[in-house]
């Protein structure tokens, strides 16, 4: 458990780019880990947590949320129409909106729920077919969509191609971010979390820095 050093980095991180020490989200992404190494970090005291599967959230944080006050829960990963209600009772924050049918559902339910997560749009930076996510030049016109249906966007949120610098997209980001004047900006995990802080981060989403590697079970 590295909970207390990830967060001294992060201090470190913002006090170099002249930022507010604590001006800087710390997502825990739990995802798939074992439900002792979570109760650790619960027990140091964090309270922020990213999963990236709603019933996989579902299995795990209605428990905790009985036994720790205060826990905030960020949808990270891709969200099914179908799943888009469940998950609108469960998070807080969703950080995968990537689609315009999606937005569709998520405003007709915030009107019929009277209550909505804080968003990020979801911008597909390196191009990848196989990642979800707007394309950086459909951001304008997404936004302009999403506030014709009252659906209020926080920022963007990127997820940089693995075998790049994610300095490139971090800038990206920060310029679009700076363009359409939002007020929080989504990126950066265990490999880069610093650098996204210098390019203004507000949340970053770190897991295995804080909980170790995941070690996913053999398919069946
Ligand atoms: C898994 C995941 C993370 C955390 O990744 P680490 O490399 O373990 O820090 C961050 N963001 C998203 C979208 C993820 O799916």
């Amino acid at each position: 458990m590295s909970l207390d050093a990830i967060v001294k980095r992060l201090e470190a991180a913002e006090r170099s780019a002249n930022r507010d020490i604590g001006s800087t989200e710390l997502i825990a992404v739990s995802k798939v880990q074992p439900n002792e190494r979570v109760e650790a970090v619960l027990q140091e005291g964090h309270r922020i947590f990213g999963e990236n599967r709603v019933q996989e959230a579902y299995d795990k944080w209605p428990q905790f949320k009985e036994s720790y006050e205060g826990v905030k829960l960020h949808l990270i990963g891709p969200l099914q129409t179908n799943k888009a209600r469940q998950a609108m009772q469960l998070f807080d924050v969703i950080h995968s909106l990537d689609r315009l049918k999606l937005a569709k559902t998520l405003a007709r339910l915030a009107q019929d729920m009277g209550t909505c997560p804080d968003l990020f749009l979801q911008v597909n930076t390196g191009r990848e077919p196989q990642k979800s996510g707007i394309m950086p030049e459909e951001t304008e016109g997404f936004l302009s969509e999403c506030a014709s249906m009252d659906l209020s966007i926080k920022g963007l949120m990127c997820i940089p191609p693995a075998h790049e610098a994610a300095e490139t997209h971090f800038k990206l980001m920060a310029e679009l971010t700076r363009e359409f004047a939002l007020p929080q900006l989504s990126m950066g995990m265990s490999e880069d979390f610093e650098t996204a802080v210098q390019h203004g981060a507000t949340h970053v989403r770190v897991g295995s820095a804080i909980f170790g590697a995941r070690v996913y079970a053999a398919k069946q």
